[in-house]
């Protein structure tokens, strides 16, 4: 078998061959949503080399039987607690080890030690995350959806900038249209014009376009449970050589740093490029974020592009690649892509336009 036909169970059941415990009690949120496929908001799953058990409670027994299909299906309802029914599943695989993941707080793990003392609770090292950061293409595929709808979202909007049009509007018009779509955002959209385009994460305000502005959008959805992650960043009526000088390296550092998504790529020295880009026009100090993340099940998904990055690019890992440039009093300046490693090489999933667009 291929690791393109494994689920996510199979693959960390592998992944967890030589593990110190019997069974991994999985219980963030999102790494329970990836193996299992259900979308509702509590559950948790326990896999063992040979089986995976699905526990949610009685609001979500309809839900979890139509989304869950590849694992064991249970609920828990008062008077039972969870920590009864963990007990009877853990009993039934036959853990006497039992690994638990980070998301577990202190507090609870106290309390499930006192209630099911049987077992001995190790910490588990985080061996889904390299799983999650390489996509099977099943992911794949969603991810590229939720892109093309960011895609559509843009074509969308983008009519709308002109002056007198509030930023908050705008940032309406785009969660109305992923809504209407059929999904949801994947964060608060970034609307942020003028002066309030110097601020990387500017929340939409009651500000209205003018002429001269940069306008900065920067949108995702959440599609099928996948995300994407988009920025365009456009100019309101007529453009100044600054604002000409300005986009044109922010493109090109991240056009050349998208070519460099390759596999066995470092993240910390495709970050490092962006600046060195940056700073042929002085421009590296208004830089201060980190390059890109890992996109995926979370919009800031595990990996990143940054100086502090320890990542190696490999096949089936998607990352944002975003510099920006912001100048208080002036503006700023951002463009966003999400990226796939290809064992072929880098594929932009976004389509819509970089060029400087003056609308
Ligand atoms: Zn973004
Ligand atoms: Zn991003």
């Amino acid at each position: 078998m291929t690791t393109a036909t494994l689920s996510n169970v199979q693959r960390l059941q592998s992944a967890l061959a030589n593990s110190p415990f019997d069974v991994l009690h999985v219980t963030n949120l999102v790494n329970a949503q990836w193996l299992s496929g259900f979308t509702g908001s509590s559950c948790s799953v326990f896999i063992s080399p040979t089986s995976s058990v699905f526990v949610t409670d009685s609001r979500y027994t309809v839900q979890a039987n139509d989304e869950v299909t590849d694992m064991e299906v249970r609920w828990h309802q008062a008077p039972k607690s969870a920590e009864q029914m963990w007990d009877e599943v853990l009993t039934e695989l036959g853990a006497k080890t039992v690994g638990y993941e980070d998301s577990l707080t202190v507090a609870r793990l106290a309390r499930t030690q006192e209630k099911l003392g049987q077992f001995t609770w190790l910490k588990a090292d985080d061996s889904i995350k390299p799983l999650r950061m390489r996509k099977t293409p099943d992911e794949i595929a969603k991810v590229r959806d939720a892109c093309a709808l960011a895609d559509k979202c843009l074509e969308h909007v983008h009519r709308l900038l002109q002056p007198g049009v509030s930023e908050m509007d705008i940032s309406l018009d785009i969660e109305f249209f992923f809504r209407r779509q059929g999904s949801v955002i994947s964060f608060e959209p970034i609307v942020a014009s003028g002066p309030n385009s110097a601020k990387p994460h500017g929340h939409a305000t009651e500000r209205k376009l003018e002429r001269g502005d940069f306008v900065t959008l920067d949108l995702g959805c959440k599609l099928n449970g996948y995300c994407s992650d988009i920025t365009r960043t456009f100019v309101i009526g007529e453009a100044s050589p600054r604002h000409v000088e300005v986009y044109e390296q922010v493109l090109r550092a991240e056009q050349e740093c998208c070519q460099l998504c390759v596999v066995g790529a470092s993240g910390k020295e495709i970050d490092a490029h962006a600046r060195a880009i940056l700073d042929e026009k002085g421009l590296a100090k208004y830089f201060g974020h980190g390059l890109g993340h890992g996109l995926g099940r979370d919009v800031h998904d595990f990996g990143s592009l940054s100086p502090s990055s320890e990542d190696t690019l490999d096949e089936g890992m998607i990352f944002t690649v975003e510099p920006g440039v912001y100048i208080e009093g002036f503006g700023g300046v951002r463009v966003e892509d999400d990226v796939l490693v290809t064992a072929a090489g880098p594929e932009i999933l976004n389509a819509f336009p970089r060029g400087l667009t003056i609308v």
